[in-house]
């Protein structure tokens, strides 16, 4: 029996316990929740296009601070609205007035408003500020707008409080934030007055360029819940969850959708702009240095090729001076020998007339061919050393050519049949020029002895004549042994010779040439060949007129 009992003061207090902890739970009387559950379909209103407040996530979902506080009221009302969501303001505000929806997520209380909606304590707060353009002054204040197009999004309540706040203003309504910001950049307005989250998320998202924030609205929109205004039950029943809200439940929300919107540092534009940057640099600094080094290769080789060149020509300079001295020495020791020789022979006692005669006469050849070339040496110094200075004078220049040949006939060796003739081309009135006779004759000199040395039968002829510039232009040509097409361009190089016929010895410094090259140098002139190898050789000068 006392079992029993037990069993059944229990079971009371259970029972007791039960309901009393279910009436501490529904924070509703009675009839407030009769009439949610004799209307449970409530309709909300909520917006797709609110970031972070209101907006669907990539799955379609409403998320976001205000839908979390939908949620959180909806707990502690435990029951669940029908959600109707919305990509227009405009749209949500006109279903509100149309009593379309029960409910409007997210509002701001204004006179107008009232007229429709009861409203609940806002549970958020968003501060407004002015866009302007970058070339705009940094602090900007509402009274500065005057005259202006000012830019605000058709009925959002900053549009009523600016209407009649400030009636100076001229508003332009469009349609939502991201139009109004868009037209400020691109200069269709003057300025933009909406809320700073949103306008500075869009700003960075969509990347609008030359927008910036010049001041602050002095407004904030205070957003709570609007109700229908012939549903005041409904309206107190939301305002009764609404205050079981905790503020820390409120920051909690925030918090999470501040950290879900400050996204990772590779999604923000700002760095990718920063990579491209330093990429651009890299970029260009690795197109320098290949440059550079592209260059400084050019350079080298450049450089290497020229010392080459220039060990080269050392080296062939060397060579030259080597054989010069060989060829020299050679050149001096045969008139020497035969100097020598022949002085000795002189003395011997049975010595006839005749060949005293033929002995000194050979003595006297080698000593002209000593002097000759000791004057070639010293010639050749004193022009290298620029010690050289032309005598300029007028002469006949025909019979200087004359005076030439008769010299010169003298020198032709008796063994040869050789001769040699002027053939002259020029009007009388031409005869007379201005230049060095002295050096002049020395050219010819050259040029016609090289012809005679090199010409064993034939003839040598001396052509004086004007070109086609007006230059005097001579020739000396002979039907010498010629010269070879590939020995052609050294020959005028100092002691440069051709080596021919070995079984034929042409004495020589190989300096001739390279004085009349270089005296014509001075005189302004040139000197050329042209030679068929075995038929002879034709050498061209020209002079100046003066
Ligand atoms: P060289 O004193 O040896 O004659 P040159 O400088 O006057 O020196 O001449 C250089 C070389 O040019 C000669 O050794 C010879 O090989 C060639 N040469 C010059 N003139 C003639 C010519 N008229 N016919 C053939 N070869 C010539």
């Amino acid at each position: 029996m006392i079992r029993i009992k037990l069993l059944i003061f229990t079971l009371f207090s259970l029972i007791i316990a039960i309901s009393c902890s279910r009436k501490k739970s529904d924070i509703l009387t009675f009839k407030e929740r009769q009439w949610l559950e004799d209307n449970p379909h409530v309709t909300i209103a909520i917006s797709s296009v609110f970031p972070p407040f209101q907006y669907l996530d990539d799955e379609g979902k409403p998320v976001g601070i205000s839908i979390d506080i939908l949620k959180l009221l909806e707990e502690k009302l435990n029951h669940n609205f029908d959600k109707i969501v919305f990509d227009n303001w405009k749209n949500i505000l006109q279903a509100g007035y149309n009593k379309e929806v029960d409910i409007i997520l997210e509002i701001q209380e204004t006179p107008e408003r009232r007229k429709y909606f009861f409203f609940t304590e806002p549970f958020i707060s968003i501060p407004h500020v002015i866009f302007m353009r970058d070339d705009a002054p940094d602090h900007v204040k509402i009274e500065d707008l005057e005259n202006l197009k000012v830019g605000v999004v058709d009925h959002y309540a900053i549009q009523e409080h600016l209407k009649v706040m400030y009636p100076e203003l001229s508003l332009v309504p469009v349609k939502d934030d991201l139009e109004c910001l868009q037209q400020l950049s691109a200069k269709k307005i003057d300025a933009v007055i909406t809320q700073q989250g949103y306008g500075v998320q869009i700003i960075h998202n969509k990347l609008i360029p030359n927008v910036k924030i010049v001041g602050d609205a002095k407004y904030d929109n205070k957003l709570g819940f609007a109700v229908r205004n012939d549903q005041p039950m409904l309206a107190r029943i939301i305002s009764k969850g609404l205050a079981q809200i905790t503020p820390q439940e409120q920051s909690q929300i925030y918090n999470h959708y501040i950290q879900i919107n400050s996204r990772p540092f590779w999604q923000k534009a700002i760095f990718w702009i920063v990579i491209g940057i330093v990429v651009l640099i890299l970029g260009l600094s690795l197109l320098f240095m290949w440059i550079w080094n592209k260059a400084l290769r050019r350079n080298v080789a450049k450089q290497t090729k020229e010392l080459q060149e220039a060990k080269d020509k050392a080296e062939e300079s060397n060579k030259l001076k080597s054989s010069f001295l060989a060829n020299m020495s050679h050149e001096i020791r045969t008139p020497l020998n035969a100097i020598q020789g022949f002085s000795e022979l002189l003395t011997a006692k049975d010595l006839n007339p005749e060949k005293t005669e033929l002995f000194a006469n050979i003595i006297k050849t080698n000593c002209h061919d000593l002097t000759h070339l000791i004057d070639e040496i010293l010639d050749l110094s004193k022009i290298e050393s620029g010690q050289i200075n032309l005598i300029k004078q007028k002469f006949d220049l025909v019979q200087l050519i004359h005076e030439i040949i008769e010299v010169q006939s003298k020198n032709i060796p008796e063994n040869k049949e050789v001769k040699l003739l002027f053939v002259n081309q020029l009007n009388e009135s031409e005869f007379y020029m201005t230049a060095d006779p002295i050096r002049l004759k020395q050219i010819f000199n050259n040029l016609i002895e090289n012809a005679i040395k090199f010409t064993a039968n034939g003839s040598i002829k001396i052509y004086a004549n004007y070109n086609s510039s007006r230059e005097l232009i001579f020739c000396v040509e002979d039907t010498g042994i010629g010269i070879e097409t590939s020995s052609l361009n050294f020959i005028f190089d100092r002691f440069r010779k051709v080596e021919i016929d070995k079984t034929v010895l042409y004495r020589g410094s190989g300096l001739g040439l390279n004085i009349c090259k270089k005296l014509l140098n001075i005189m302004d002139g040139q000197i050329w060949v042209k030679s068929i190898y075995g038929e002879g050789s034709s050498f061209y000068f020209t002079l100046p007129i003066h």
